[in-house]
């Protein structure tokens, strides 16, 4: 194959075609302000209020609970931060999870150091919380529960309806972070009890860069960016209008093609797991084998390093990654992967392939052959390998 191989959508994905061309013209044509008060700010203006309708069609909420953001960083950090400020008077405790993405691990760890308390919860092996540990944390003085709708890592999809009703039940905020899981699965923010949700675009074949937070009406939220009174005065700076444009397009050819990308993807993800489980021995699946983003493949390969793995790959056009986001060099293996218990050595051999709707059966059916190969020959050189060969 002399194209590339492209698995790693869980980390970006490519612009669709209709999304780039519905933002072009508010680079050079209708580029105004939309807060200026001329008619030419009109055009951009509506552009954005059709953007956030579109946002909050495909998740059931009210086009003014959509707050757009820079990404889904900057909107998780707003989420945790904006209401742990707000409800200082309720209290200074939150309950997350230890797989959460570094946006909210991080925000947390940040709160503690200003004084708030947070508590960790712990997952199964394949990655989900509890939920009668979760009613045991929650306390008088609890504000907000975080839990991400879907881990980035490992695909695994959290108990998200049950968390809201028993959060609604006692009285604690439910913010989750569905940066992979927003138009990529059903959700609905009334029915599973969600009062703030993040998003980003380029996990949905729209812009970088370009955010959402929902914010359910009526509730108290500090503002992370102050400024001008844009986002009706909650978060501060000139609307990124060609972004917030992509994002809207995403979110709509989203919610049309849904039902039928998931269904295709999964068939795909299936038929992946299944070769790559038959046919390269000592290996894993990490995260549920169904209750699982239909794009998400992870596995742990015994006796390797998921480093050379990737290296390897790349040589052959195949783009992948260990699923963390750590950066390369660094030694330590994925939070995510010792939450569910994995021991150091596996962790190691970790590598998360993630489909697009590009995806088809050949590219899949040589990236098993390759890893095959690959896997094999990095056994051969592995002292690891020979120990426990010689073992048996
Ligand atoms: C990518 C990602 C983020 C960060 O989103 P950005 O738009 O890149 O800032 C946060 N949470 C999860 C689960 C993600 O996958």
């Amino acid at each position: 194959m002399d194209h590339k191989i492209y698995l790693d959508n869980a980390a970006t994905t490519r612009v669709r075609e209709e999304v780039l061309s519905e933002m072009l013209p508010f680079f050079r044509e209708v580029y105004a302000n939309p807060s200026a008060i001329y008619g030419f700010a009109g055009e951009a203006k509506k552009a954005v209020g059709i953007a956030r309708e579109r946002a909050a069609a495909l998740i059931g909420a009210k086009p003014n609970e959509i707050y757009f953001t820079a990404g889904g960083s900057e909107s998780d950090n707003w989420a945790i931060r904006g209401t742990i400020e707000a409800y200082a008077d309720k209290g200074k405790h939150i309950i997350t999870s230890k797989i959460e993405h570094h946006a909210v691990l991080h925000t947390c760890e940040y709160l503690e150091r200003q004084g708030c308390e947070v508590t960790y919860l712990d997952v199964d092996g394949e990655g989900r919380i509890s939920l009668e540990a979760l009613e045991k944390a929650i306390r008088p003085d609890t504000v907000l529960v975080s839990v991400m709708t879907a881990n980035n890592e490992i695909g695994t999809l959290e108990p998200l309806g049950r968390i809201g009703e028993i959060t609604h039940e006692r009285g604690v905020l439910f913010h989750t972070d569905a940066v992979q899981a927003y138009g990529h699965m059903p959700l609905d923010v009334e029915k599973m009890h969600i009062d703030l949700l993040s998003a980003s675009g380029h996990k949905l074949n729209g812009p970088k860069g370009a955010g959402i937070l929902y914010c359910r009406e009526n509730l108290r939220l500090r503002p992370l960016i102050h400024g001008g009174a844009q986002e009706r005065g909650r978060r501060a700076g000139t609307l990124n209008v060609p972004g917030i444009v992509g994002f809207g397009k995403a979110a709509a050819l989203t919610g049309e093609t849904l039902e039928e990308r998931m269904r295709r993807e999964a068939e795909l993800r299936d038929y992946l797991i299944d070769r790559v489980l038959a046919e390269i021995p000592y290996t894993r699946l990490n995260g549920p084998r169904q209750e699982r983003l239909s794009n998400n493949a992870h596995f742990c390969f015994r006796f390797i390093e998921g480093e050379s793995l990737l290296i390897l790959l790349d040589q052959r056009g195949i783009c992948a990654s260990s699923g963390s986001a750590c950066t390369s060099g660094a030694l330590d293996p994925s939070h995510v992967l010792l939450a569910i218990g994995l021991p150091h050595e596996t962790a190691h051999g970790s590598l998360r392939l993630t489909l697009s709707e590009e995806t088809t059966r050949e590219e899949l059916d040589y990236v098993v052959e390759s890893l095959k190969e690959i896997v094999k020959r990095l056994r051969d050189m592995s002292p690891l390998y020979e120990d426990f060969a010689r073992s048996q």
